[in-house]
């Protein structure tokens, strides 16, 4: 039996369609929203990384308007591409977008791979990115763990242990790839990073008024705490 039948998953339902409904009521608007185009997910991804969302959302613009397609990027200068890119800081990401934009023209006739896993075989492209790839801009049944949602999953569904160890990372992949509905990954996993960044925030977490609040292990630990001191 794989492993991935070794753990249950009770209130899956009730979570799927607990966040599809929060996020029709909060989605952000964002121009990466706008566009199925993988290599403008791929440069939106790759600027997001350890990036707020309000410094890429100008640079992601300008990036597009000087580079509109993967076969610009793979013909310029990579001093101007770098001249570009000056602004978002860790600057080995415009050389890796660079050299991801040249092998995909050389090598597979300017246009990205479909599958999450010959994504990842370009350097700078993590299991993350390539699931943001895939689902995004292929709409296939792809999932993704960022910071925000192995808060929100941890929370939800595990709520003890330790959140950063390996054993619970692989955890959660598997968590976040059987939470997805199937068809649907576009949305729902643009509603968990969503809810990550806006409901459920590392420091502090809306619970009050979360749809989550009644499974929630996180709300139900944190619950029983406040009993126990009180009592
Ligand atoms: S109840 Fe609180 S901790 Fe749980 S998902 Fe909602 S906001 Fe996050």
């Amino acid at each position: 039996m794989s492993r991935r039948h070794q753990f249950r998953l009770p209130n899956k339902v009730k979570f799927q369609r607990a966040l599809l409904a929060w996020f029709a009521e909060h989605r952000r608007d964002l121009p990466w929203r706008h566009t199925s185009d993988p290599y403008h997910i791929l440069v939106s991804e790759l600027m997001l990384q350890q990036t707020q969302v309000d410094r890429v959302e100008p640079k992601y613009r300008e990036w597009l308007e000087k580079y509109p397609s993967v076969e610009a990027l793979a013909d310029a200068d990579l001093n101007d591409v770098k001249q570009t890119w000056k602004g978002l800081g860790y600057n080995i990401r415009p050389v890796r977008l660079h050299s991801i934009a040249r092998e995909t023209v050389a090598t597979y006739g300017g246009e990205l791979p479909r599958s999450a896993e010959a994504l990842r075989r370009f350097p700078g492209i993590g299991r993350y990115t390539a699931g943001a790839i895939a689902s995004f801009a292929y709409g296939q049944d792809e999932p993704l763990l960022d910071t925000n949602v192995r808060r929100v999953l941890f929370r939800i569904f595990v709520a003890s242990g330790m959140m950063k160890s390996t054993a619970m990372e692989h955890h959660l992949w598997e968590v976040a790839a059987r939470v997805l509905p199937k068809g649907q990954a576009w949305e729902f996993n643009s509603a968990l990073m969503d809810f990550g960044a806006m409901q459920c925030t590392a420091r502090t977490p809306r619970c009050a008024t979360c749809p989550m609040a009644a499974f929630c292990r996180y709300r139900r630990a944190q619950a029983a705490q406040t009993g126990r001191k009180g009592a």
